[in-house]
């Protein structure tokens, strides 16, 4: 029999079954701390970040690779990185093309999957140093009231 081992990072210890795909992952859940961002939880990351997660989380039915109702709950751009990031045991095989995203500033391509952003109300986007800026002026103002 072979030694289970985590599907994405290879630990070999503290593993548990997916919920949704039935894959060995680290159970390491325990370790996150509340806020801090970090995406240092296999299972975590796997649960959140993925597709096969977030298909299993919302109870959809068949296939995620074919599931219409997580293509609708996504931009392009989101659908993509969600099915084919190093957080899935299987890749989405058809990623959907998408154009880049740029910050609404600066004009830097913003990959929305890796990097920080600020997604602003009406839809624009700003990257990570742009939205610290801009967050910036908006408590300016909110001072000088
Ligand atoms: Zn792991
Ligand atoms: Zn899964
Ligand atoms: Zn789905
Ligand atoms: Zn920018």
């Amino acid at each position: 029999m072979n030694t289970p081992i985590c599907g994405l990072c290879g630990k070999k210890s503290k593993l548990v079954k997916t919920d949704c795909c039935n894959n060995w992952i680290c159970n390491d859940e325990g370790k996150y701390v509340i806020f801090s961002y970090a995406r240092n939880s296999c299972s975590r990351n796997h649960r959140r970040f993925t597709l096969c997660g977030y298909h299993n989380t919302e109870d959809h039915k068949s296939n995620w690779k074919t599931c219409k109702k997580c293509a609708n709950s996504f931009d392009a751009e989101d659908y993509a990185w969600y099915g084919t990031n190093e957080y899935n045991f299987e890749k989405l095989p058809d990623p959907p093309k998408f154009d880049p995203t740029y910050c609404s500033l600066c004009g830097v391509i913003i990959n929305r999957g890796e990097d920080g952003y600020t997604r602003l109300p009406d839809g624009k986007f700003l990257c990570e140093s742009c939205g610290w800026k801009h967050m910036n002026e908006q408590i300016k103002d909110v001072e000088k009231i």
